[in-house]
């Protein structure tokens, strides 16, 4: 017989565990608070590492929902333990009554205005690393008819104590690599710089992005911080950075200034877990059972947890331990009832 089973949350973490769940003989609820499906997905243009177009990962997923009762616009206004299941009702008047619960919330980008010193919201020539994307997939013509010099700042917002977050974001070195490939690609003049406090290019193929950036993009990487952005009187910005390698102060007038904002907790996870009564970590996203064996399920029966909602992660680590998210709550729901 088929069992309901609520998933809240409907980036591809969402959507993948869904399909899964439901080619398990279930009948998934996927809540999603936005007007679509896709999460940070629908966002992205091209994704690293080899460049395949994100809507070619995404539009075979959301073409393949049947079976799943999905609901956009739509949020969690309260859940609740009765006996061996949860009680979870949704901001659309709707209720459901499942044994599991699966969280995939994701993650929010860190605000970049916080880090004031960068001038974000502030300076219209430094943009985050999301609107370079929006830039790349709108197609549009240059926002500025300049675009000479380019810089990219990494770690903003990641690895800082002072920003409330000590832990790297990991998927931002290689997405500053990819982008600065990417501009040199429709500005060929250009000169562009990354600023990075270490290169975390860890996945398969990585390094062959990073070997293209320096050898046939010629990009500049300069180990060192930026610690002082400033604006001319044509709106021009001027970046102070130091080089840590070689001793040096810079001083360079730039065209745009891209910046790496990381990965933060998705703004309802402290919500989510003060209602299933779970402790996020102290980085505030949800903590798993163990980092290392069970990564998807939690310290509370019935409760479980797929991709960016529990950290950092690439799209293939978010799907597939989406996939091992469902053969969880299979076995658990398979398990007899205590
Ligand atoms: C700038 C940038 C570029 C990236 N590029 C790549 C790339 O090229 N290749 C790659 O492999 N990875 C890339 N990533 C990582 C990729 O975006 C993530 O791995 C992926 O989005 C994680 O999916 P998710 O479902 O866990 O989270 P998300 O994509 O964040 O989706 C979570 C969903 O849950 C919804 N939600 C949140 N709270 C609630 C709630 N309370 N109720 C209902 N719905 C809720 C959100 O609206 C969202 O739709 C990039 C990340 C960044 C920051
Ligand atoms: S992946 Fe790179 S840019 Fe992102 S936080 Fe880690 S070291 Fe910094």
């Amino acid at each position: 017989m088929s069992q309901n089973i609520v998933v809240i949350g409907g980036g591809p973490a969402g959507i993948e565990a869904s399909r899964r769940l439901r080619d398990l003989g279930y009948t998934p609820i996927l809540i999603e608070k936005e007007p679509v499906l896709g999460g940070h997905l629908a966002r992205w243009d091209r994704l690293f590492p080899d460049g395949v177009e994100a809507r070619k990962v995404l539009e075979p997923m959301l073409a393949d929902l049947d079976g799943i009762k999905y609901f956009t616009d739509t949020e969690v206004s309260s859940i609740n333990r009765l006996k061996d299941t949860w009680v979870v009702k949704l901001s659309n008047g709707l209720s459901a009554q499942v044994r599991a619960v699966l969280l995939t919330t994701g993650f929010d980008l860190f605000k970049a205005e916080k880090k004031e010193e960068y001038g974000y919201g502030i300076y219209e020539r430094v943009i985050t690393n999301a609107d370079l994307e929006d830039w790349f997939k709108s197609g549009a013509a240059p926002q500025f008819d300049d675009v000479k010099v380019i810089g990219f700042v990494h770690c903003v917002g990641s690895r800082d104590e002072k920003a409330g977050n000590r832990q790297c974001s990991k998927v931002c070195c290689v997405t500053a690599v990819k982008q600065a490939c990417e501009i040199k690609e429709r500005f060929p003049e250009a000169t562009v710089y990354c600023f990075y406090m270490d290169l975390r290019m860890f996945g398969r193929k990585y390094e062959d992005l990073y070997l293209k950036a320096q050898k046939e993009c010629g990009i500049r990487f300069v180990r060192g911080r930026v610690s002082e952005v400033s604006e001319d009187i044509d709106g021009h910005l001027f970046v102070k950075a130091e080089d840590t390698l070689f001793g040096k102060p810079l001083k360079i007038k730039m065209d745009m200034l891209v910046l790496m904002a990381g990965m933060a907790p998705a703004a309802s996870t402290a919500e989510l877990a003060r209602m299933v009564n779970v402790l996020p970590g102290e980085d505030g996203f949800f903590l798993p059972h163990s980092l290392i064996d069970s990564p998807c399920t939690c310290a509370r029966e019935g409760i479980f947890y797929a991709g960016t909602a529990t950290g950092p992660k690439t799209i293939p680590e978010t799907l597939s331990e989406a996939a091992s998210a469902a053969l969880a709550i299979d076995r658990y729901l398979k398990s007899p009832q205590k």
